[in-house]
């Protein structure tokens, strides 16, 4: 998948404390927090660097680091530990100024108190439990957004949540450079598909530009019929090819390599297309845009920018782990009273990094859009956990919802030739799709079957963005209350 390498980034490291207790607890504190940041980085949970930082004393050290972060290009997060106290007033000036993420590693060095050898001086020097608490006053009196992670920093669950936070920030280190191109307007009367463009940039960095498809067109023609026939090849090695009608197999080849090539062009990471924006196309881009995911880029159909950049960013924090992600769509249910199900899918483009077996590559009309038979992807999605994610526009502020699902495995569905998955949504149809429809989510959504519900909790703390989650602990009620609430608070804030 083509992202930026996950190698090069790193979080810090940064330990907190004071001159009180003299200079060889400071050394001490020093040699634990480096034996800590080792032992982090070494994890194969953690995806980046874990750079280990001298211990800060003052409020200028604290000042200064922050500061450093701040301009790093490779630093996309900030651990802190307080490994005795550190007195928070001396963090105000630090903290305000801190534009990367922050994750508060409430661990200590020694897993277990040494019931026959403990005395005042080992109280000193390991005191986490009320350096926390102190540290923890002032994010929470600064009104800062942070992951907290509680327990021994050896433990695995532990290395897990700060890799997935890990993870979260890389999201949003791409998050605020993220050009998204858009190949015509989105889709005439529909609303979903809408949003403030200006409020996306201010709050998640999105640049999102329009291109008339002419320009595409241009870019589409301008591909040698050697190009084409490379990557006819490269399909013929890759794929199964269940049609003889090479030459449409053809045309999706071509509008893979002319999206691409404007897309790099421009350092477009995403895009969308509309069926009704297709002036001078033969076909609606299906295999091409299905290809493109596959390769990392981020998609939305019907002129879905908000659901495109959401693939993009998701695809970059799920880079490395088991389980793809593409764009989706909530399509027809089966409402079997035993167990209803949702049945996902698009006209056309599912991203095969989803999908269970060899993806099929097969020519077909499409009803819509009123162009000639487009080549496609046809394969099915593997059971298992995945999570689909939505971002909506209320007005003012951008909501995201999340919901966990269990795809199932579908009967034969010999006459329906797309990519398509079959799903129970957390805690079940009705409750889930009940919920959903209450919270303005989309039917469009990013669907990953490498993240969970807490990889996109620690983006949007990050991000500050609204979050929903159904998830089997959903009551009717109290999601009624919540959008209520959140309403007053989201208000409030502006
Ligand atoms: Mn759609």
């Amino acid at each position: 998948m083509k992202t930026n390498h996950i190698e090069n980034y790193e979080v810090w490291f940064v330990t907190g404390s004071q001159h009180l207790y003299g200079k060889e607890t400071l050394k001490q504190v020093d040699l634990d927090s480096e034996t800590i940041a080792k032992g982090l980085n070494a994890s194969d949970k953690i995806p980046v660097k874990v750079v280990f930082k001298p211990v800060v004393t003052t409020s200028d050290e604290i000042y200064k680091i922050c500061e450093e972060a701040n301009l790093s290009k490779n630093c996309i997060g900030l651990i802190c530990w307080m490994h005795t106290f550190s007195p928070a007033k001396m963090w105000i000036g630090g903290l305000s100024i801190l534009n990367k993420p922050l994750l508060h590693l409430h661990t200590q060095f020694n897993r277990d108190i040494p019931w026959n050898d403990i005395d005042m001086d080992f109280m000193n020097l390991n005191q986490s439990a009320h350096g926390g608490r102190e540290f923890g006053f002032i994010c929470t009196r600064l009104g800062i957004n942070r992951k907290v992670v509680v327990g021994h920093w050896k433990d695995e669950n532990v290395r897990k949540k700060v890799g997935i936070w890990a993870r979260a920030a890389l999201g949003l280190h791409e998050s605020k450079g993220l050009k998204i191109c858009r190949f015509g307007d989105n889709m005439r009367e529909v609303a979903v598909t809408e949003g403030d463009k200006v409020e996306a940039q201010k709050v998640l960095g999105w640049q999102i530009n329009y291109h008339g498809v002419g320009e595409l067109v241009a870019s589409i023609d301008s591909i040698s019929e050697s190009d084409v026939e490379d990557v006819f090849n490269l399909y013929k090695k890759e794929y199964s090819i269940n049609t003889l009608d090479f030459n449409s197999i053809k045309y999706q080849a071509r509008i893979e390599l002319g999206i691409k090539a404007f897309l790099d062009n421009h350092n477009y990471k995403a895009f969308t297309t509309n069926f009704e924006d297709l002036h001078g196309l033969k076909q609606l881009p299906g295999l091409a845009s299905q290809r493109l995911m596959e390769q990392g880029y981020g998609f939305g159909a019907e002129g879905d920018w908000k659901q495109s950049a959401l693939v993009r960013i998701m695809k970059v924090m799920g880079q490395g782990l088991k389980g793809g992600c593409s764009f989706m769509e909530d399509y027809t249910y089966h409402l079997d009273p035993k167990q209803s199900s949702v049945l996902s899918a698009h006209m056309l483009e599912i991203c095969p990094s989803i999908a269970s077996e060899k993806p099929k590559i097969e020519v077909h009309p499409l009803g819509i859009g009123g162009k000639d038979a487009p080549a496609r992807f046809v394969f099915n999605v593997p059971e298992g956990r995945g999570i689909n994610a939505s971002l909506v526009d209320m007005g003012g502020r951008m909501r995201m919802i999340i919901n966990p699902v269990d795809v199932i495995k579908p009967k034969p569905l010999p006459k329906l030739p797309v990519a398509c998955a079959l799903w129970i949504p957390e805690p079940n149809l009705e409750t889930g799709a009940h919920a959903w429809i209450l919270a303005g989510g989309a039917h469009h959504t990013s669907f990953s079957m490498a993240l969970n519900t807490e990889y996109m909790e620690d983006f949007t703390e990050m991000t500050g963005l609204e979050l929903i989650i159904i998830d089997k602990d959903t009551k009717i009620r109290e999601l009624k209350k919540e959008l209520r609430f959140n309403d007053l608070y989201y208000n409030y804030r502006k």
